[in-house]
């Protein structure tokens, strides 16, 4: 008795592999065609002034249609695209369709806005980096001051070198680099003080318990004044409660991302949000739309 209920287990664990490499491969198989059936698209979240509720500019995140599977989120593919290597032509495209947008933007009047791209860590160290995200903004006539470059601590601590040499040049065109998901790694204060960063983003994790646990508290007021003292701009992101947002404006935090400020969406459906906001930012005068 035990016996069968044990090769059942064994075959049900089998089969339960044996779909899991079949949704691997089939995943993989999707994600080679995504690209050339423009099955991607790019989410932008807003990032608002603390001091004073005005956009400052958005972050694009990416999204796959899947034919069957309907809108994905990152979590579900990037991991698999990393492994492929396809993250390298997903992340010129992520990079071109971004300024693509952000041209659109900057005709509309909105010359302040900063349009934030996420790198993963494959993208920041092939070789190409610097010469296309530079090729790419010359593409859309785009002021190198236009673009923020999101690496995670992580990413930039891994070959601390390489990263300073990569980041110091994106820096000299002009672009500003953020650090994302700050306070999950390890980061050696020295390195920290030598890179050419503009911004820190404290990790969702901090500010979820915020209102609730006081370690956090001290935690991301540690992080504002190391940042503040390096001239850093602190950004947190995952701001989801009025009572977490009076939190971060009081402990001094410049930026402010999350749900209750607003979600990523499409370009459109983004204006209409913006529209709508109680405290809606004046059409710039320019303003054809
Ligand atoms: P991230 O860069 O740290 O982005 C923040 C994530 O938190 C996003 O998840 C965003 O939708 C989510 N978020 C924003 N506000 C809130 C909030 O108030 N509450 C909660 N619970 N979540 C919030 P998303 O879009 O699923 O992206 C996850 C991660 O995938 C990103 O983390 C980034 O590391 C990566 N990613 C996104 N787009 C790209 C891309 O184009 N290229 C690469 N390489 N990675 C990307
Ligand atoms: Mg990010
Ligand atoms: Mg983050
Ligand atoms: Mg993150």
């Amino acid at each position: 008795h035990t016996k069968s209920a044990g090769r059942n287990g064994y075959h049900f664990f089998e089969s339960s592999m044996n779909i899991n490499v079949h949704n691997q491969l089939q995943l993989i198989q999707d994600l080679r065609h995504a690209l050339e059936n423009k099955e991607f698209v790019l989410h932008y979240q807003p990032k608002y002034d603390a001091s004073n509720g005005q956009v400052v500019g958005m972050e694009a995140l990416l999204r796959w249609q899947h034919p069957a599977r309907g809108l994905l989120a990152p979590g579900e593919f990037i991991a698999v695209a990393e492994r492929t290597g396809l993250i390298l032509p997903i992340g010129d495209w992520v990079l071109d369709e971004a300024c693509r947008q952000m041209r659109i933007w900057f005709d509309t009047g909105y010359t302040e806005w900063k349009v934030a791209v996420n790198l993963s860590a494959i993208q920041f160290s092939n070789g190409q980096l610097v010469e296309h995200v530079s090729a790419t903004l010359k593409k859309y006539a785009l002021p190198a001051h236009c673009l923020i470059l999101e690496v995670t601590e992580s990413t930039a601590m891994q070959d601390v070198e390489s990263s300073m040499t990569i980041l110091t040049e994106l820096a000299v065109l002009g672009i500003d680099i953020s650090i994302d998901d700050f306070g999950t790694g390890y980061s050696s204060l020295l390195y920290l003080k030598r890179l050419p960063a503009c911004e820190l983003k404290i990790d969702r994790g901090f500010i979820n318990n915020l209102a609730k646990n006081t370690d956090d508290e001290s935690i991301v007021s540690a992080i504002v004044a190391l940042g503040h003292s390096l001239n850093l701009r602190i950004v947190a992101e995952g701001v989801e409660t009025e009572k977490q947002q009076d939190m971060l404006k009081s402990l001094g935090c410049d930026t402010l991302q999350g749900y209750l400020l607003g979600r990523p969406v499409a370009p459109a459906q983004l204006m209409l949000n913006l529209d709508e906001a109680p405290d809606a930012p004046a059409r710039p005068v320019s303003s054809n739309v």
